[in-house]
């Protein structure tokens, strides 16, 4: 398990304490929060890991680096063997539509899919530990289930709504695309910590709602959604109109 909320994030705690009591979980997770950081990875500087993998091993790590830096670490060195699932979250907050080219939760999956390992990223609207709870004992399931593992190359993004004891749980799981959830960015400039201005990015998310079969919609309804994600994004309907090899005239 990994994500990019820290290693002390509650979704995060949540989810590793109810999949340890039936599975052997292994954390390697940021020492802070470290959400928004996308597919970033820390070169030429070094990753500080706790405890000390030299000194024996250990089933939980703190990594002074970024989700895909946890995830590439935890396969080359810290673990005992390859894990059968990688599981990044729960996130405090979804990852829907165009969040998931942002996240490090979606991110530390998509590392997993690099290196050959299943992966499914979490993500829910609510910090509610109790909704944090009932997404921890749907996933104990889900992951037994006949949907798992993806298909090689693929990741399961996987958001869950907020939910009470007014609206009740959610019912009903929706295989949805990414739907579109766009940012009205706002910069607002402030004076920075160093007593000079600086901007401050103060984006609101702006889902476009009215499609069925997204992502932004289905979890407005309140489904739990999963959109299959394929980390080759090339676009093969513009590829296929194109000419393989393309004469370059000289000037
Ligand atoms: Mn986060």
């Amino acid at each position: 398990m990994t994500n990019d909320d820290g290693a002390d994030a509650l979704g995060l705690v949540t989810l590793a304490g109810v999949l340890g009591e039936v599975h052997e979980v292994f954390v390697v997770a940021p020492d802070r929060e470290q959400s928004a950081s996308g597919h970033a990875i820390s070169v030429r500087r070094p990753i500080s890991v706790e405890p000390d993998p030299e000194a024996g091993p250990s089933q939980h790590y703190r990594v002074g680096g970024t989700p895909a830096d946890c995830v590439k670490l935890a396969l080359e060195r810290l673990l005992p063997g390859r894990p059968d699932l990688i599981l990044s979250g729960i996130n405090h907050g979804t990852n829907l539509g165009r969040d998931v080219f942002y996240s490090g939760t979606v991110s530390a999956a998509v590392e997993g899919v690099f290196q050959g390992v299943p992966a499914v990223a979490l993500s829910s609207e609510s910090t509610d530990p109790a909704v944090l709870r009932w997404i921890a004992r749907f996933v104990c399931r889900w992951i037994e289930g006949p949907h798992l593992p993806p298909p090689p190359g693929v990741l399961y993004n996987v958001n869950f709504p907020a939910f009470n004891g007014r609206t009740g749980e959610p019912r009903q799981l929706a295989w949805v695309r990414l739907g579109r959830r766009e940012y009205r960015n706002r910069f607002e400039r402030r004076m920075g910590p160093d007593g000079r201005p600086a901007y401050w990015l103060l984006g609101q998310p702006w889902d476009r709602l009215g499609e069925v079969d997204t992502d932004v919609d289905a979890l407005a309804q309140g489904f739990v959604t999963v959109t299959p994600i394929h980390t080759d994004i090339t676009h093969y309907p513009v590829l296929a109109h194109k000419p393989e090899r393309e004469t370059i005239a000289g000037e």
